[in-house]
């Protein structure tokens, strides 16, 4: 095959992990290669993170032209036109792949466009053409999981079809009840849909703190979206109008379309990883705590990898793989210490261990509970929820788990309070800013350090 070049590091897909890595070998004086099949941005850019979120929001202000006699404003909703939605979504998108386009240029990273193969330990071939690393990112991220279903894009849909629907369903069964389902149950529900979740483990979101299950399926179920808890699925028939579900038990469910969300699976197949010694473990590539696969100078990041599916731990895997090779010596990542946001209405958020997890582990903890009835900017949006802080007793805050429209957004400060081990007494120190929803992060610790301001 043909000789494409040498690099210092060559990575072999560009989504949030791989293109991370890149930016910040760029950076360090490294030598780039960044191999891709199909675009810049991967998943999270393309049909993960960004768009979703833009469809979230129009599902906001859909909420917010319906309720907005609650607020005093005369308005009508008079339904969602999904080819507005898309384009609003799509120019979202394509402004951020213009800005990513340019940086990657702009760091002088060599991108080279096509499917890649692992062929060696230091060579990926792509077209014919064989490419050197002294070293190799794998980052080839992950797919839907499919159960083996057949997806057909209408009836039977993932979330990459669910993206860029034409019209609302007028019903849909979700299959799964973790991040992806919820948020596109959200989705659906406020543009009008009949919405039916299907969950085999007993919550919706089962890896969050069980009262924040609890909160949003009741705030769920307020709002009309229904769900079958502890219910494995067991087969789908389509018919003429959309599909018949048939869960454990016997119970049917009929709806236009079901989304199949039941997780991602990693992309590791067929692409040479096992032929050069790489371990897999049901798919996902082994690594050590440097992200190192075991094999050559070859590592892997982000979905690829069993940790956490989310593009803020891609980005920092990737960046972390960089730092490591430039000789920079950068800290271990703390997974226990990366934000999860689920970003439906209402959103559920968290920090640190939950309280299960913390027992498990052996600490003896404290626990308090804020509710936003008591938050008076929680109270202008009109908003439920709580902010639940778990802690060491006489130790430091251990976990934070909230759930409210938009607190998403105190994961910043939560973060900083469970990474810098703060004690509940020094977070009550801090002042918060009135009125803000941040005052509930400041009230849980006022509570906890034994001096609650506005709880009884
Ligand atoms: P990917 O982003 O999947 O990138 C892998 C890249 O490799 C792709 O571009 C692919 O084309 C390329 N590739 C694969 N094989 C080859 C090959 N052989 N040759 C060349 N190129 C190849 N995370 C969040 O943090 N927040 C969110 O709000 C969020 N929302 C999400 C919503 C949805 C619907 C989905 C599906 C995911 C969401 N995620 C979210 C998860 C996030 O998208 C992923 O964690 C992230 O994209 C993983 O990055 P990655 O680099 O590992 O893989």
């Amino acid at each position: 095959s043909d000789n494409g070049g040498t690099f210092d590091l060559l990575i072999l897909g560009a989504g949030s992990g791989g293109y991370a890595a890149a930016i910040r070998a760029s950076e360090l004086g490294m030598k780039v290669g960044l191999i891709e099949k199909d675009k810049l941005g991967g998943t999270c850019l393309h049909v993960g993170c960004i768009p979703t979120k833009a469809l979230l929001h129009s599902a906001e202000v859909a909420d917010a032209a319906r309720d907005s006699d609650t607020f005093g404003v005369k308005a009508a909703f008079e339904g969602v036109d999904m080819a507005g939605v898309n384009a609003y979504k799509d120019k979202v998108v394509s402004r951020m792949f213009r800005g990513l386009t340019g940086l990657i240029k702009a760091h002088g990273i060599t991108v080279i466009e096509g499917e890649g193969k692992l062929t060696g330990p230091d060579e990926v071939t792509v077209d014919g053409t064989a490419y050197k690393g002294t070293n190799i990112l794998l980052a080839t991220g992950s797919k839907p999981k499919t159960l083996g279903l057949e997806i057909d894009g209408e009836k039977i849909i993932t979330s990459e079809h669910a993206l860029r629907l034409d019209r609302v369903p007028k019903s849909v069964v979700v299959l799964g009840g973790g991040v992806i389902g919820v948020e596109f149950a959200s989705v659906w529900r406020s543009y009008g849909a009949e919405v039916t979740i299907v969950e085999a483990l007993p919550h919706l979101v089962p890896i969050e703190e069980e009262s924040s299950s609890k909160q949003l399926e009741r705030a769920f179920r307020k709002r009309g979206i229904k769900y079958e808890l502890g219910t494995p699925f067991e087969s789908v028939k389509t018919t003429d109008s959309g599909v018949s579900v048939t869960l454990k038990g016997g119970k049917t469910l009929e709806a236009e379309t079901m989304l199949v969300a039941i997780g991602r699976a990693p992309v590791s197949e067929g692409l040479g990883y096992e032929e050069q010694g790489i371990r897999l473990e049901r798919g996902f590539v082994k690594v050590d705590e440097n992200l190192h696969t075991g094999v050559g100078n070859i590592y892997a990041v982000g979905d690829l990898i069993p940790t956490l599916q989310l593009a803020h731990v891609g980005f920092a895997e990737g960046i972390y793989v960089a730092e490591q090779l430039a000789g920079l010596n950068p800290p271990a990542i703390d997974y226990d210490g990366v934000p999860r946001i689920t970003y439906c209405e209402p959103e559920v958020a968290s920090v640190g261990l939950t309280s299960t997890a913390a027992k498990e582990r052996g600490y003896e903890i404290v626990e308090q509970d804020y509710n936003l009835g008591g938050n008076g900017k929680s109270q202008i949006l009109q908003t439920q929820g709580s902010v639940k802080v778990i802690a060491q007793k006489d130790g430091p805050v251990l976990g934070v788990h909230m759930v409210g429209s938009r607190v998403g957004e105190l994961t910043a400060e939560a973060q900083l309070i469970y990474n810098w081990e703060a004690l509940p007494a020094e977070v009550a120190q801090l002042i918060h800013p009135h009125p803000t929803q941040s005052e509930a992060l400041g009230e849980a610790h006022l509570a906890l350090a034994g001096k609650p301001l506005h709880v009884h």
